[in-house]
């Protein structure tokens, strides 16, 4: 089958969308990536490796290694900072796009760190997690002091290599496609509206953030005064299987995700005392359930959602609760609350589908073409947490899946 002169344009660079990528290029097929943010790579590419002495599946490095796989493939082109804006035809499609140019020379840039130093807004500046496709940092203009008022320039005055150049210019661009594959992705839920003070107390963090704490300082650090916490509590399901906010749902990684972590900080603060507060854990994955026997020995296990947490005067956080056990109410002490945030429909997703004539789903995720009697267009797909909450094997698996529906239908055609 000669694909050689067929064009597919996948929406999102997440571990789904370069995986998919990837399957396509080898057969020939030209593939543009259109990613928004700055970075390839997705949610999956932020996360840490949570190997303690043994590798434990979390899964966090198959991001990188389809990274690096996609960056490599000649007919693989990832348009960074760059949002589908329309799309027209019946197919073949032609994807009409605006892309911001990256604010960091690539070519340039050594990693050297010197910017992050400089910044005075954290998380303006980010540093991507893939050693093997070589330094990669990015500037978010959303956040850029630059951008606001135009009156900072620390970074770029303090880079040795010249590599930072501030330009607010956006091109547009137009691509043909005979297939569009949607791999959007999800967005982590916002806590702010639970009482649980995010956003309010500093050393409330969610799962994201605590991802971001361990990789850059290796031991779980207080946002408050940067000690090393001690008293850590994971609070389960902010988000998901929550009637109040309507998401019935199960995010399905959260508990293994959260357990794996827990016992990456035990394996390096050895006094770290760890509770978890939870519904009831979902043990999925392949010898989950030998590591949740031995990660229930090692931390406390508390079957109760906390109601309220309270920030003390002593700058520790009061989390209250009711025992099942005793059936009262409770409080324990903590120096940092972790959120273990749901998986919820990428906010793009209504725009999305609206644009490319897909049904959402009732809970706003856009299922793969499953049922035989849902009208989908032709020549378009959709693929990893875009459809619904799963992990990042499962990512990978159902766009390797949907990728050979694509080999399919282009052969068709
Ligand atoms: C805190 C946390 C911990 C996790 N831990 C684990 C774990 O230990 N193990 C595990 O297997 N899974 C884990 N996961 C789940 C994992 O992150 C997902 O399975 C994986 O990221 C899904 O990949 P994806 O490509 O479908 O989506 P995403 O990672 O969300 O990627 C989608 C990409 O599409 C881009 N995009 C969105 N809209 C547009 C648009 N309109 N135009 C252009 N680009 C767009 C986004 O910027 C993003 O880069 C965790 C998730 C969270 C939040």
């Amino acid at each position: 089958m000669n694909l050689n002169n067929k064009h597919v344009t996948i929406i999102g660079a997440g571990v789904a969308g370069l995986t998919a990528a990837c399957c396509l290029a080898d057969w020939d097929i030209h593939v543009s990536v259109l990613e928004k943010t700055p970075f390839p790579g997705g949610h999956a590419i932020q996360l840490t490796c949570k190997a303690t002495d043994t590798c434990v599946k979390c899964g966090a490095c198959i991001a990188e290694v389809k990274l690096s796989g996609a960056i490599r493939k000649p007919n693989v082109h990832i348009f960074t900072g760059t949002q589908m804006e329309s799309i027209s035809g019946q197919g073949p499609y032609r994807v009409h796009y605006r892309s911001h140019s990256p604010l960091v020379n690539a070519d340039r840039c050594n990693g050297c760190g010197i910017c992050f130093k400089k910044c005075p807004v954290p998380g303006t500046i980010l540093q991507g997690q893939a050693p093997r496709v070589g330094p990669y940092v990015a500037i978010r203009r959303d956040l850029c002091r630059y951008f606001d008022n135009a009156a900072c320039t620390l970074c770029r005055d303090s880079c040795p290599q010249g590599a930072i150049h501030f330009s607010n210019e956006a091109t547009a661009g137009e691509l043909k496609a005979d297939a569009v594959l949607v791999a959007t992705g999800f967005s982590p839920y916002n806590p702010a509206a639970k009482p649980y003070g995010y956003g309010l107390f500093q050393n409330v963090i969610t799962s994201l953030d605590a991802e971001r704490v361990l990789r850059d300082h290796y031991l779980m650090k207080r946002p408050t005064d940067g000690r090393t916490a001690q008293r850590i509590a994971f609070i389960q399901c902010v988000g998901s299987r929550d009637a109040k906010s309507g998401h019935l749902w199960c995010s399905k990684i959260c508990c293994g995700s959260s357990l794996r972590m827990a016992r990456l900080i035990q394996s390096r603060q050895e006094n770290a005392e760890i509770s978890f507060f939870y519904i009831d854990v979902q043990t999925f994955g392949k010898n989950f359930h030998s590591f949740y026997k031995e990660a229930q020995e090692n931390i406390k296990m508390i079957r109760a959602i906390p109601g309220d947490i309270i920030n003390t005067k002593m700058d520790e956080l009061q989390v209250i609760y009711f025992d099942p056990d005793t059936h009262s109410s409770r409080d324990a002490i903590f120096d940092l609350v972790v959120l273990s945030v749901g998986l919820m429909p990428s906010a793009g997703n209504a725009r999305m589908a609206g644009e490319l004539g897909w049904p959402l789903d009732t809970q706003g995720f856009m299922p793969p073409r499953s049922s035989p009697n849902q009208p989908v267009p032709k020549g378009v797909f959709t693929i990893g947490t875009a459809t619904g909450p799963m992990s990042i094997a499962e990512s990978v698996s159902s766009a390797e899946q949907t990728a050979f529906e694509i080999i399919h239908f282009l052969g068709e055609r």
